[in-house]
């Protein structure tokens, strides 16, 4: 019997020749409910990263990480370069979330919330779609020689997909540089903000790249979390499946009396964006689009079928045993999760709003001076760094812990009390001064305390002072 055209190679991807090029894929448009609801949810998903770098809560935009500052907010809560081990709790709670869902519904990620298959799907496709046509249509083309049809839809499409990769580059950046900012920013001449402004090329050149012609390559050999779902998912994960039982035999492949569901019409495969037959079982290259499904679904009920021969189910249902939805590695991801989320949690609740960084100021250790009266007296310098992550404004006193260095130490600062903006850093000067004999060969420590207008003490700080050997 002749192979049918869109028969697959038994051992060569569909985007590889038999020379190893590229073979660029042209899926097929598809309808159907699990169309319509990721169209939707893309939309969602698509508004939300636009406007996002927009919203402001207690002052600062929700989402800002200002990098040159080392300074990261979330919903009005700001954290510092010091806080770098929250961050790790926060990756690992990360890391185990996508674990547990893994384990439970597969590739959801990848079909559902990547910006790879968002943006491809929602936006660049689309625009290809508007410009080139159906699958044929673009197929057609790419074939044809340059000629003014050609080059006239090309350079539209690739000039929009450039609109798009600009747009979606200069919203990355907001969320690094502030929206509000960088849109004035983007008003002024490119000579002011040369950095800024080559990050933003190289980003839109990237975007265009990836989104425009990479596409499904880099699903299939860059994608970390696609080599790594095969060690997360198992029979009782959720997959987009095809069912064999009901299926097999296909159309054309035995006597009509036997035959199974599927009419062998290789829509499920004409429609997929990483060029699979799913019919072939569970593959790597499968990032669950549901484009199948659909396609599947639109030839069943042409044909009088029951939809659902591709579907989401997994492994263990389509052979007929009954699925265990949560396993001891779904618990354990839980329970990980949950560990984890209790670390921060109990972190962030001890986390004081004041950080505050004492560094000693000068070459000098200390300075001597000696008084119009004669007596001598000893000043060490500090620089005193505040980083305040509280919302509203404070007041912070500066002042010495025990009764005794109060009387014997004076505190010589511009500012006493010392304002602070909320969720900024500031630098204050400190000279501490007291005469040779408050120390005891050379040197004493003392307590600096940072106390609020109601007299809470926000933080203590132990303070070295030296000066000469008595
Ligand atoms: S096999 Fe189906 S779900 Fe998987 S990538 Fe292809 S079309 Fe999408
Ligand atoms: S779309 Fe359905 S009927 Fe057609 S080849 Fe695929 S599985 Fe078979």
């Amino acid at each position: 019997m002749a192979q049918n055209r869109f028969e697959l190679h038994e051992e060569r991807l569909a985007t590889t020749d038999e020379k190893g090029h590229r073979v660029y894929l042209h899926p097929e448009d598809v309808s159907g409910k699990w169309k319509t609801r990721r169209t939707f949810f893309y939309r969602a998903l698509i508004g939300l990263y636009l406007i996002l770098p927009w919203i402001h809560f207690q002052g600062k935009q929700i989402i800002l990480l200002d990098i040159p500052q080392r300074e990261f907010t979330f919903f009005g809560q700001t954290f510092y370069a010091h806080d770098a081990p929250l961050f790790l709790l926060v990756l690992l709670a990360f890391v185990f979330t996508m674990g547990f869902i893994t384990s439970l519904w597969g590739r959801v990620w990848c079909g559902w919330a990547c910006p790879q298959t968002v943006f491809i799907d929602a936006i660049y496709g689309k625009i290809e779609r508007l410009i080139e046509g159906k699958s044929r249509q673009r197929q057609k083309l790419d074939q044809a020689p340059w000629n003014f049809e050609k080059v006239w839809k090309k350079s539209l499409k690739w000039g929009l997909f450039l609109i798009a990769s600009l747009h979606i580059s200069h919203s990355f950046l907001g969320y690094f540089v502030g929206a509000r900012k960088l849109f004035w920013i983007t008003m002024s001449p490119p000579q002011e903000h040369m950095t800024l402004f080559f990050i933003m090329l190289f980003l839109t050149g990237l975007f265009l790249f990836d989104f425009g012609w990479f596409r499904e390559q880099f699903c299939l050999i860059a994608c970390p979390y696609g080599r790594l779902q095969s060690v997360m998912m198992d029979e009782d994960s959720l997959v987009v499946a095809y069912d064999p039982i009901r299926g097999e035999p296909r159309r054309g492949t035995v006597e009509k009396s036997d035959e199974g569901d599927c009419i062998n019409c290789y829509h499920c495969v004409k429609a997929c964006p990483t060029g699979i037959d799913i019919r072939r079982g569970t593959q790597l290259e499968c990032i669950a689009c549901t484009n199948c499904i659909d396609a599947c679904d639109e030839i069943m009920l042409k044909v009088g079928k029951e939809p659902g021969l591709i579907r989401y189910d997994t492994e263990a249902a389509l052979e007929g045993k009954e699925t265990k939805r949560f396993k001891p590695r779904s618990f354990i991801y839980l329970g990980a999760i949950t560990l984890v989320l209790s670390i921060l949690g109990y972190n962030l609740s001890q986390a004081n709003n004041l950080k505050v960084t004492l560094i000693r100021g000068t070459k000098v250790p200390y300075r001597e001076q000696v008084l119009p009266d004669g007596t001598k007296q000893v000043r060490n310098l500090y620089r005193i760094r505040l980083d305040y992550k509280g919302s509203t404004h404070k007041e912070v006193l500066f002042r010495l812990k025990e009764k005794a260095s109060q009387e014997a130490v004076e505190l010589i600062t511009p500012k006493n009390p010392f304002p602070l903006d909320g969720g900024r850093s500031r630098n204050a000067i400190m000279h501490f001064s007291f005469k040779p004999n408050f120390l005891s060969q050379g040197s004493k420590t003392v307590i600096l305390q940072f106390v609020d207008k109601k007299e809470k003490i926000l933080l203590e700080k132990e303070v070295r002072l030296v000066g000469p050997l008595n």
